[in-house]
């Protein structure tokens, strides 16, 4: 049995960067299950170009409603029901049901063509993946719209995705004892913002967060160029290992 892999698809944001689609992240448990957590414009492209499927995924697990963690999800769906698999297990916070269904609704051609699971979870929940041990826990981001962090523990490891936030003590807690920590890093040091993060925003946090790995993803393009003097900065206050994502990145937790 392998243990869980972690495969970064996209790393950007909404404002499009070379070599960085929107957010999604292919995680495969112990028991060969594909998670897929957010799944903005252009993670389809980049799921086929994994050596993957659109059939492969087992559950699409949103952090937030914002476009670019779900632009991809309808045509993530449309491209199943083409082959020939019409159902789809979908986490995410308050108000995904109604969002699908009001994108459904936009297109009378896709209308009953879906076979939906779709729950809703709240801050705190606890649920097992049907068909795996997998166990997925959330809490609340601080974010300009509800916004969950994922807990996932598999196979004897723990995967902790923050979405979208500032750095804040429900994740940061969340996230004790994970093997890794995949965590935004919007803006560059001295960048002033909220709801985002930058790496002294993180810095804070660092002295007791007991986490083997810290990854950065979501990059704005005013990162660019900016990504060593993060890293630097982040590696001499942090005790673990400090890492950029990248797209098509597989890491082992
Ligand atoms: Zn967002
Ligand atoms: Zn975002």
């Amino acid at each position: 049995m392998v243990s869980m892999k972690i495969q970064f698809l996209g790393s950007g944001v909404a404002i499009p960067w070379p070599g960085r689609v929107q957010s999604g992240i292919a995680v495969e448990t112990e028991n060969g299950r594909l998670l897929l957590f957010d799944c903005g414009a252009g993670v389809l492209q980049r799921l086929f170009e994994s050596g993957r499927d659109p059939r492969d995924v087992d559950a699409i697990i949103l952090t937030h409603l914002h476009l670019d963690h779900v632009a991809d999800v309808l045509p993530l769906l449309k491209s199943r029901w083409l082959c020939e698999k019409s159902d789809c297990v979908i986490y995410g916070p308050h108000g995904t049901r109604d969002w699908l269904d009001g994108l459904i609704g936009l297109y009378p051609y896709l209308q009953g063509r879906f076979d939906l699971c779709v729950t809703e979870l709240t801050p705190g929940r606890q649920i097992t993946l049907d068909g795996s041990d997998c166990r997925l826990s959330c809490a609340a981001g601080v974010h300009s719209v509800p916004s969950l962090g994922y807990r996932l523990e598999d196979g004897g490891k723990i995967m902790v995705y923050a979405g979208d936030t500032q750095p804040c003590d429900s994740l940061m807690e969340l996230a004790q004892g994970a093997d890794v920590l995949i965590h935004e890093c919007s803006f560059p040091l001295g960048f002033d913002v909220d709801c985002h993060t930058t790496p002294e925003m993180l810095e804070p946090y660092l002295d007791k967060l007991d986490v083997g790995k810290l990854y950065l993803t979501h990059l704005y393009p005013q990162m660019q160029g900016r990504e060593q003097e993060a890293l630097e900065y982040l590696r001499s206050r942090f005790k673990g290992e400090v890492h950029i994502a990248s797209d098509l990145l597989e890491i082992d937790p």
